[in-house]
This record gives structure tokens, sequence and C-alpha cells, in this order.
């Protein structure tokens, strides 16, 4: 099945999975497709940020957009690059919304981990999102 919308949440903690889920969506997004590839930078708790420089935010978040940006542009493809602030969970799903993704394509766990767990935010992904899931192992 080709798909019209796919949206790819990459953590950068973690991002040797990008790859794999990049190959994918070429082979399963329409050509003129909508690409959507993103990160959610994670809210740090109010005494930690109290103890932050003021560009603390900011710079993580340009940090972000170009390291996802530059692997995007490794993988030759063209994608709306988001960066969000808050828990993966819920970026995920209310951009998966926002963009009518048809496939949200997502690794199953951090890398090390047993293949047959499902971590936290994949399983929170497959839970509730409203759109087809593909859970990459
Ligand atoms: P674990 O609990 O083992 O860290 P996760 O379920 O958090 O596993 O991660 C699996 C996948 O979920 C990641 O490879 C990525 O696709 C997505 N994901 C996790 N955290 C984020 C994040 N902060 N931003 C975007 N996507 C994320």
């Amino acid at each position: 099945m080709i798909h019209e919308s796919i949206l790819i949440p990459v953590d950068l903690a973690h991002p040797e999975a990008a790859s794999v889920m990049f190959d994918r969506a070429r082979a399963l997004l329409r050509p003129g497709g909508r690409l959507t590839v993103l990160h959610a930078v994670p809210d740090l708790a109010p005494h930690v940020t109290m103890e932050m420089p003021d560009d603390f935010l900011p710079e993580a978040l340009r940090k972000a957009d170009d390291t996802l940006r530059a692997l995007v542009a490794d993988a030759g493809l063209d994608a709306d690059i988001r960066i969000l602030t808050g828990q993966a969970p819920r970026a995920i799903l209310d951009t998966a919304d926002q963009v009518h993704a048809d496939l949200i394509m997502i690794a199953s766990h951090r890398p090390g981990l047993s293949d047959y767990l499902l971590g936290s935010t994949a399983a929170r992904v497959v839970r509730h999102a409203t759109c087809s899931v593909l859970v990459i192992r």
C-alpha cells in the first residue's frame, strides 16, 4: 500500500533507527506525498530550568533542528522537519493529526533492548494513534 502522508518520529539520542525508517518511507510514500520528520525535546522540570542559562532551550531546539535536518539531507529525502517541546507520544500523536498522517513509522525501542519489548513511546503511539503504525524492528 502506498501512503500519502508519513510521519517519522526520531529520537535524536538514538538516531541509528532513522536510516532504516527513511529507507522504508522511500518505498511506501506516494511520489509527491508528504513526509514529516519529528523530534520532541523533553520539557525540563522548573527546578532544572532555573539553573540553566536563558538561551538553553532555544539553543537545544536549534541544535536538534540542525541534527535532524542533516540526517534527512544525508538520506537524500525531502521532508518537513519539526522540532517540538514536550512529551514525545503527545507530540507524535498531535503532529500525526495535523499533517493527516496515514502512516506513523516508529522504532520498537531504543537499540540494545530485546526485540520483544516495545519502548514506552512506541507503546503509547501504537495504542492511541488513529492511523496505521508501522513498528520497525
Ligand atoms: P525506549 O523506551 O526503549 O527509549 P521509545 O519507545 O522511547 O523506546 O523509542 C522508540 C521510538 O520512539 C524511537 O526510535 C523514535 O522513533 C520514537 N521516539 C522516542 N523518543 C522520541 C522523541 N523524543 N522524539 C521523537 N521520537 C521519539
